[in-house]
C-alpha cells in the first residue's frame, strides 16, 4: 500500500528491547541487563507481568542526563558489577536502546576491556535500538548474539536439532518438544522459556527457575545437525549464521500451525535427523483433520482479519483457508521477507483475496475491516478494542494476551495446537451474538 501518513496509529508491535530480553529470559541462569534509561527495562517487565503472570528479573543501567553527555561506560560496568554480586549469574544478555544508541556507547568494546574481569560470567551484546525495527528483530538480534559469542565447534557432532523457536509462547514449546519427542530426535532449544516463564511456586525462591537453554548447550548449537527456526523472522539470523560459520543445515520455517506447515516442520525434522514419521503422530495428524470435519459447517465462508507477527499471520491464514474460512485482511508491523509473497500463495490456492497490510498499524486495519465485513479478528489483546468496535468476537493468540489469563500455557502449534486453535475459533464464533440483518448485507 502506498504510505499515506508519516505517524504510526495504534502499533502492533513493540520495541526491539522487549523481544532481546524475551530471548534472553529462556537460557538458563541469565540475567537481561537493558543498558538504558529505566523506563526501557520498565515497560517490557510491565508487558511480560500482564503476559505470562510472572515476575521477571531484569537489570538497568538507569541511564540519566549526566550519561547522555559523558556516555554510559561507567553505568555499564557498575551494572555488570552489581548484577554478579547480587545474583551470581551464569549469562548477562546486555541490550542497548535508543538512549545508548544515540550516545554512541561502544558496548562490545566496554565489555572486552571488562571480561578479564568477568570470573567466567558470558557477556552478550545485542544492539537493540527502538528507533529502527521491532521487538522481532530484537529478539533475532539477542538469539544471533548469543551464538555468535559462544557457539564453538568441537569436533564431534551431538547427533542433536538446534530449534530456534522465535518469540512463542510455552505451551508452543512444549508441544514442539513433544513432536520431538515422538520422533526420538535430541535437541537444544534456542531459547527455552517454557519452564523459565512458566514456574512453580518454590520457598525460598531461587535466584533462577530449574529450565531455560544452559550455556553449555549454546555452546554445543555449532555441533548439531541442524537448525530449524520455527518463526523465520525471529531466529532466522542466527540459523543462518550457523550455517555460515559451521556450514549446518538451516531451515527457516514455515511456522507450524495448521495441517500442511506442520507436515512440513515434521518432513523437516525427520530429513535433518534422519528418521522416519511415528504412528503416534500420523494419529494426531487425524485427529486435527477430524476436528476439521466437526467444525466444518460454522467456519465455512467466514470473513476472517488476522494481525500480528508476520510468521504466525502467515501461518494463521493458512489454517484458516485450510478450514474452509475465508481470509480478508492481514496485517504485520513487521516487514517479514516473504510476508507478502506466502499470503499471495495461500490467495491462489484458496481463491480468496485478503488486503495485505505490511508495516503497517491497527488504525490501517480498522480502515480495512470497514470495508471487508469481517465476522473475526484474530490476533493479541491490542485487537480488543477493534473487535469491540466491529461488534466481532477477537481470538486471543499471540504477544501479549493481557486482557485474559493462562493463553500462554496452550499451543496453537504442532497438530494437537492447531486442534485448540481451531476449537478457540469455533466457540468464539459459536458464541457470539452476530447482527444478522448486517450479515446478510
Ligand atoms: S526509549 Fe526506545 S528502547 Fe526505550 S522503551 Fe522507548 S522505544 Fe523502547
Amino acid at each position: 500500500m502506498p504510505e499515506k501518513r508519516c505517524v504510526t496509529i495504534n502499533p502492533a508491535k513493540m520495541c526491539q528491547p522487549l523481544g532481546a530480553i524475551y530471548a534472553y529470559i529462556g537460557v538458563h541462569g541469565c540475567i537481561p541487563l537493558v543498558h538504558g534509561s529505566q523506563g526501557c527495562a520498565t515497560y517490557p517487565r510491565y508487558n511480560f507481568c500482564r503476559h505470562f503472570r510472572e515476575p521477571i528479573e531484569v537489570g538497568t543501567t538507569s541511564l540519566s542526563e549526566d550519561a547522555a553527555v559523558y556516555g554510559g561506560a561507567r553505568n555499564l560496568v557498575a551494572a555488570i558489577r552489581n548484577i554478579k554480586a547480587r545474583l551470581q549469574p551464569e549469562l548477562i544478555g546486555i541490550l542497548t536502546t535508543c538512549l545508548s544508541e544515540t550516545i554512541g556507547d561502544d558496548v562490545r568494546s566496554i565489555i572486552k576491556e571488562f571480561e578479564q574481569d568477568s570470573d567466567g560470567v558470558a557477556l552478550i551484546a545485542a544492539s537493540t535500538p527502538s528507533y529502527v525495527g521491532t521487538h522481532l528483530t530484537g529478539y533475532d538480534n539477542a538469539v544471533k548474539a548469543l551464538v555468535e559469542t559462544l557457539a564453538q565447534q568441537n569436533g564431534q557432532g551431538n547427533g542433536e536439532l538446534n530449534i530456534i523457536t522465535g518469540l512463542i509462547n510455552p505451551g508452543d514449546i512444549n508441544e514442539i518438544k513433544h513432536i520431538l519427542c515422538l520422533m526420538g530426535v535430541g535437541n537444544i532449544i534456542l531459547t527455552d522459556i517454557s519452564q523459565t516463564m512458566n514456574t512453580p511456586i518454590k520457598f525460598p525462591k531461587p535466584h533462577f527457575p530449574k529450565g531455560g537453554t544452559t550455556k553449555a548447550e549454546i555452546v554445543d548449537t555449532a555441533n548439531s545437525l541442524g537448525s530449524i527456526a520455527l518463526t523465520p523472522v525471529t531466529g532466522g539470523a542466527a540459523a543462518r549464521l550457523l550455517n555460515r560459520k559451521f556450514s549446518l543445515p538451516a531451515v527457516l520455517g514455515p511456522t507450524p500451525v495448521g495441517v500442511k506447515n506442520t507436515d512440513t516442520l515434521v518432513e523437516n525434522i525427520a530429513w535433518l535427523a534422519d528418521k522416519k514419521i511415528p504412528a503416534e503422530l500420523e494419529h494426531e495428524r487425524g485427529l486435527l483433520l477430524d476436528a476439521m470435519v466437526d467444525v466444518h459447517h460454522y467456519l465455512h465462508g467466514k470473513r476472517v482479519a488476522i494481525f500480528g507477527d508476520p510468521d504466525i499471520v502467515t501461518a494463521i491464514t493458512r489454517f484458516v483457508a485450510e478450514a474452509g474460512m475465508k481470509p480478508v485482511a492481514v496485517c504485520t508491523a513487521t516487514a517479514g521477507p516473504d510476508f507478502a509473497k506466502e499470503i499471495k500463495a495461500v490467495a491462489q490456492e484458496y481463491d480468496c483475496s485478503p488486503e495485505v497490510l505490511e508495516k503497517s498499524d491497527l488504525f490501517a486495519l480498522d480502515e480495512a475491516l470497514k470495508g471487508t465485513g469481517a465476522e473475526l479478528l484474530i490476533g493479541n489483546s491490542k485487537g480488543k478494542d477493534l473487535a469491540e468496535d466491529h461488534h466481532i468476537p477477537l481470538v486471543r493468540v499471540g504477544f501479549p494476551v493481557y486482557d485474559r489469563v493462562g493463553y500462554f500455557r496452550y499451543p496453537i502449534m504442532g497438530y494437537n495446537g492447531s486442534i485448540y486453535l481451531l476449537d478457540m475459533i469455533a466457540n468464539a464464533i459459536l458464541g457470539h451474538k452476530y447482527d444478522q440483518d448486517k450479515l446478510h448485507q
